[in-house]
């Protein structure tokens, strides 16, 4: 069943589809009338609905609101240093369909990967699309918010009531994930390097900001297994 989010409340047993989503509903998908969707409205909040063509509008006939959420009891923040298209689209993707609540970009010394200040606006718009589709194809009530690139030293901004920089030199034993996050943890960021990593003087920046150093295990994870990594253990943790 498909979902859409929607920008407005929904307040009334019907309402006239916007125009985008009229468009996938008639000319991609040709649902049938009576074709039952779901809907996100801006309290996300979801209700089944069906489908009606009338004049040239298509409609949304509201059935019933659907109360069990698919969010985390969780909240993750994941900052990550920005890498290459290809992969950073992934993990938009991957880390949405896992939960994520907000994907940060962040800048630093190695960066491989770097950002033009004019075009941030159009990059933007982007990677909150593929959070969209992502949310809405695993049927979350949420999207995972994507927001500009921050720089390493205003992480301090962003942090949880756990707070992690996941480094490849930590040692893996006292400072491993499991021995980190615990059961009834409502809200965590995880700090991951770009492509080059960390330096130990970012890692102990970050220390100074409240974050923990943890290991994401013995192996050298790419920037973007580490992010799904990070993701995967809190769904298995404290879901
Ligand atoms: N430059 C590093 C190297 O070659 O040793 C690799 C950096 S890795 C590609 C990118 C990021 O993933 C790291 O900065 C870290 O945040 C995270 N990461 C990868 N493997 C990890 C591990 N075993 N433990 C903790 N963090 C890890």
């Amino acid at each position: 069943m498909q979902q859409y989010f929607v920008k407005n409340k929904i307040e009334e047993k019907e309402i006239v589809l916007e125009e985008d989503i009229a468009f996938h509903v008639q000319k991609v998908m040709r649902m049938k009338p009576q074709t039952r969707i779901r809907l996100v409205d801006a309290d996300k909040r979801c209700y089944l609905a069906e489908i009606d063509y009338r004049k040239n509008q298509v409609f949304a006939i509201i059935l019933d609101e659907i109360r069990e959420s698919s969010e985390m009891n969780c909240e993750i923040t994941l900052i990550m240093g920005l890498i290459r298209q290809e992969k950073w689209d992934f993990v938009l993707q991957k880390c949405s369909e896992l939960g994520v609540k907000r994907i940060i970009p962040m800048m630093s010394s190695r960066n491989v990967v770097k950002t033009k200040e004019e075009k941030i606006e159009k990059k933007l718009e982007r990677w909150n699309k593929i959070t969209q589709e992502a949310c809405e194809q695993c049927k979350r009530f949420e999207i995972a918010e994507v927001s500009a690139p921050i720089k390493l030293n205003h992480c301090d901004k962003y942090k949880s009531e756990l707070n992690l920089i996941a480094y490849e030199n930590a040692e893996s034993i006292s400072e491993d994930i499991r021995t980190l996050l615990n059961y009834n943890c409502k809200s965590v960021t995880f700090i991951i390097g770009p492509e080059g990593g960390f330096s130990e003087e970012e890692v102990m920046l970050c220390e100074s900001m409240g974050y923990k150093r943890c290991s994401l295990g013995k192996r050298i994870l790419r920037a973007e297994t580490a992010a799904m990594y990070c993701c995967a253990v809190v769904n298995a943790l404290v879901e």
